[in-house]
């Protein structure tokens, strides 16, 4: 019996894979409603297809082009090789949450973790017994907590509004340097006059936020950026952690949704072989996000002069068709064409290091 804590997209998914593969699983959320609150922009990779075929209504726009503006005003546009999808989270949740209860995961709303011992879990409303443990309870995972698994994690505080403007349709707009340090500014358009517009920071988010945001607000978002920790430690006796709680983030983008299914598929495969978690995850996508935290380190370093030249760097022909063809959730096959083909790139990386 397997008791997975948290419905939000990753804890969905893991559920109907452990199920699938024959497992009696049971999925606990606490809140009386799946996808709720809304905590994300739902930006999601073409890379969903190669793990879920989602209906097409759950996607609201797809987004075919990326323009990154430097500090100096100077942008460059790269076209998509296969356009994002912009998903409406609450109802993507909803899907994976479903997909889990079709495939037969018993499934319990109202029902937060507190604490576990030994085969023993506490809710606030009972108590269960359970031979695995999986916590894809979030950011701020009590799973984590109360199995000494949280260590001294760090975040980003991600400030969102939709918005009422006139926007470029297909267009991800995003601005780096002074405007969000650590971080960035986004534009995600659902269509030419609503667009999901924010900024993540380590530092006075609500101060840039402000700054940045002189649409109409319709609505406001705030949420916790969990900043990938490579030596985390995701199983520890019958315990595993997933998705946000293992802080399976991408440190480039924040995008935590495709990263946390792809661990999912490993812990899945660790539990029917009776595998080494950490290790099967650490090797595959793990490895994707570690090369996005050296990146991340680097771009911390940045001065909006250091942005300027890397926008120009990096609107040559030759490094556009690499960037367009590359996939943004496997950097590293990128990140070394890039390398290979602009020394300018390692000697830049290596200046502000
Ligand atoms: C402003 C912002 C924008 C973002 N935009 C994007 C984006 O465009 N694309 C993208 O890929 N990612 C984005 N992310 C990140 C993304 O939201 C997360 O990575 C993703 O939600 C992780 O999914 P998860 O299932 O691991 O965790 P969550 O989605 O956080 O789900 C955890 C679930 O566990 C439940 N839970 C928590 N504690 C308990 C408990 N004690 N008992 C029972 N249940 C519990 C919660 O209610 C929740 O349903 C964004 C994040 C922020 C903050």
């Amino acid at each position: 019996m397997i008791s997975v804590i948290g419905g939000g997209p990753v804890g969905s998914y893991a559920s109907y894979l452990l199920v699938e593969t024959g497992f009696d699983v049971s999925l606990y959320e606490e809140h009386k409603e799946i996808g709720k609150p809304i905590q994300c922009t739902g930006l999601i990779t073409s890379s969903l297809s190669k793990l879920v075929k989602i209906k097409n209504d759950l996607i609201l726009n797809k987004i075919k082009k990326s323009r990154v503006i430097a500090p100096d005003g100077n942008f460059i546009e790269f076209n998509l090789d296969k356009p994002d999808f912009l998903v409406d989270r609450s109802e993507f949740d909803r899907f994976l949450f479903d997909k889990s209860k079709e495939a037969g995961v018993k499934t319990f709303l109202q029902h937060k973790f507190i604490s576990n011992e030994g085969d023993k879990i506490k809710f606030k409303n009972k108590i269960v017994k359970s031979d695995i443990l999986v916590g894809a309870d979030g950011p701020l995972s009590q799973v984590a907590k109360s199995n000494n698994m949280f260590g001294g994690r760090k975040f980003l505080l991600g400030l969102q509004a939709r918005v009422k403007g006139k926007f470029e349709k297909d267009t991800f707009v995003s601005s780096f340097g002074d405007v969000a340090p650590g971080f960035f500014t986004w534009i995600v358009p659902e269509n030419e006059e609503i667009a999901r517009v924010g900024v993540a920071s380590t530092e006075n988010v609500a101060q840039y936020f402000d700054k940045f945001v002189k649409w109409k607000i319709l609505d406001k978002q705030a949420g916790l950026l969990p900043i990938y920790n490579p030596n985390i430690n995701t199983h520890k006796n019958n315990v595993y952690l997933v998705g946000d709680a293992a802080t399976q983030v991408k440190p480039t983008t924040g995008g935590g949704i495709i990263p946390g299914m792809f661990a999912a598929k490993e812990l899945a495969k660790a539990i029917k072989y009776n595998k080494n978690y950490d290790e099967l995850w650490k090797s595959t996508i793990g490895k994707e996000l570690s090369t996005g935290l050296k990146v991340r380190k680097i771009l911390n370093k940045f001065n909006n002069n250091d942005y300027n030249y890397l926008v120009k760097l990096t609107g040559q022909d030759r490094i556009r068709s690499i960037v367009e063809n590359g996939n943004r959730d496997f950097p590293f096959a990128m990140l070394l064409k890039l390398a290979l083909t602009e020394p300018r790139f390692i000697k830049f990386g290596s200046k502000v290091l």
